[in-house]
C-alpha cells in the first residue's frame, strides 16, 4: 500500500465516521408526533383488505354475525394495522421537515440511494372496531453503521410507530392498541459487471418429407435443386409437386455455387438473441435460375447490393445447425 492510499484509507474511515455522527443525531427524535390517520376504522377498507388477502372471517364482514361473538361488532383484522397510518399514495413519506425525511435525504445525498424493507415487528393489544380513529406516533429508534449485505453496502434505519385509539373527550388518556417496528436498508448497489448476453442458439433447421432432401445434401455440402422428371422446371425451395406441370416425379441437381444478389434487406429490429445485428437477408438468384433466401457473409450488411456477384459456402452454427449462405466474389463498392 502507497502512502497516499494509506492517507486516502484514514481519511475515508474518519469520514465514515463523521458520516454516522451526523445520522445518528436523528435516533431517539420524534419523526411523527399525534399524526391522526387519514380514515376512521371503516367497513369498506376492512373489506377490500379481507377480499386482497383472502381472509374470509366474518367477524371482519358480517356485522349480523360479529354481534354475536364476544366483539360485539366487526373488527378490523390485526394485522391491517399499517393500513390505518398509510399516508396515501399522493402525499410521499413523510412532511419535509420531518427529522426522518431530512435523515432519509441525507442518506441518499451520501449515496445509497436504494431502499429495501427488511423487517417488520408489530404487536396488538386489541382490535380496532368501526369508527375508532387511529393516532400514532413515529420514532427513530436507530440507525446502523454502514454495513456491507448482498445487496450493496448501506445503513438500516428502524423506525418505532405506537398507534392508539383517539380519545373521545378531550383530556383522556390515549389507548395504544399497538406498535409497528419496520426496519429498512437505505444502500448503494454492488457494482454489477457488465453481462454478455448469453448467446441463445439459433433457430433450428424444420425439416419434413418434402425438404428432406435438401437438408441432406446441406450435410453433405451440397446445394440441392429439385429438378421435375417431366418437364425439367427447376424449383427450390423444396415441395411435393412441380409447378409447371403438377408432375410428383422428381430427382435433384446440384447448383454450382454462383449466384446474383436480387434483392435484400438489413434485419436491424427486433433483436433477436442468436443473431448479430444488424444482418443482411438477400434473395440470391443462382446461376441455375432459381432463387433461395441466405445470409451474405463476410461483408458488412450496409455493402450488399443488387447484382452483387456471390459464391455459396456452408456456415455451421453449432454441432447441429448448418445453412447455406453466400459470400461476395467482388470487392464492395466502398473499397
Ligand atoms: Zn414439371
Amino acid at each position: 500500500m502507497t502512502d497516499t492510499q494509506e492517507t486516502e484509507g484514514v481519511q475515508d474511515t474518519e469520514a465514515k465516521s463523521a458520516f454516522l455522527a451526523r445520522l445518528r443525531a436523528f435516533e431517539g427524535r420524534h419523526a411523527e408526533s399525534g399524526r391522526v390517520a387519514l380514515d376512521p376504522v371503516n367497513a369498506p377498507m376492512i373489506r377490500h383488505w379481507a377480499e386482497a388477502m383472502g381472509d374470509t372471517n366474518p367477524v371482519y364482514t358480517d356485522a349480523a354475525f360479529a354481534e354475536t361473538t364476544h366483539f360485539g361488532g366487526i373488527v378490523a383484522p390485526a394485522t391491517m394495522l399499517q393500513v390505518w397510518t398509510m399516508r396515501g399514495l399522493q402525499t410521499g413519506a413523510g412532511p419535509p421537515d420531518s427529522p426522518v425525511t431530512k435523515l432519509y435525504d441525507l442518506i441518499v445525498e451520501a449515496g445509497f440511494g436504494s431502499v429495501v424493507a427488511t423487517n417488520c415487528e408489530q404487536e396488538y393489544t386489541r382490535p380496532l372496531r368501526l369508527g375508532e380513529v387511529v393516532e400514532y406516533d413515529q420514532l427513530i429508534e436507530s440507525v446502523s453503521e454502514e454495513k456491507t449485505t448482498g445487496l450493496g453496502v448501506g445503513h438500516f434505519v428502524t423506525t418505532l410507530t405506537n398507534l392508539y385509539v383517539r380519545p373521545e373527550a378531550p383530556g383522556e388518556g390515549r389507548e395504544l392498541i399497538g406498535t409497528h417496528r419496520f426496519r429498512i436498508l437505505r444502500f448503494r448497489p454492488h457494482p454489477r459487471p457488465p453481462r454478455e448476453p448469453a448467446r441463445k442458439p439459433r433457430p433450428r433447421r424444420v425439416v419434413n418429407r418434402d425438404n428432406q432432401p435438401f437438408w441432406d445434401g446441406v450435410d453433405a455440402d451440397q446445394l440441392l435443386i429439385q429438378r421435375c422428371t417431366r418437364c425439367g422446371t427447376l424449383r427450390l425451395p423444396f415441395g411435393p409437386g412441380c409447378n409447371a406441370c403438377a408432375s410428383l416425379e422428381w430427382d435433384t441437381v446440384e447448383a454450382a455455387g454462383g449466384g446474383t444478389v436480387y434483392s435484400h434487406v438489413t434485419m436491424h429490429y427486433p433483436k433477436f438473441p442468436a443473431f448479430d445485428m444488424p444482418y443482411c437477408v438477400a434473395l440470391v438468384e443462382l446461376d441455375e435460375g432459381v432463387r433461395t433466401l441466405c445470409n451474405i457473409v463476410g461483408v458488412p450488411h450496409d455493402a450488399v447490393h443488387i447484382g452483387m456477384r456471390v459464391a455459396l459456402e456452408f456456415v455451421r452454427h453449432d454441432a447441429e445447425l448448418k445453412v447455406p449462405a453466400f459470400r461476395p466474389t467482388e470487392p464492395s463498392r466502398e473499397a
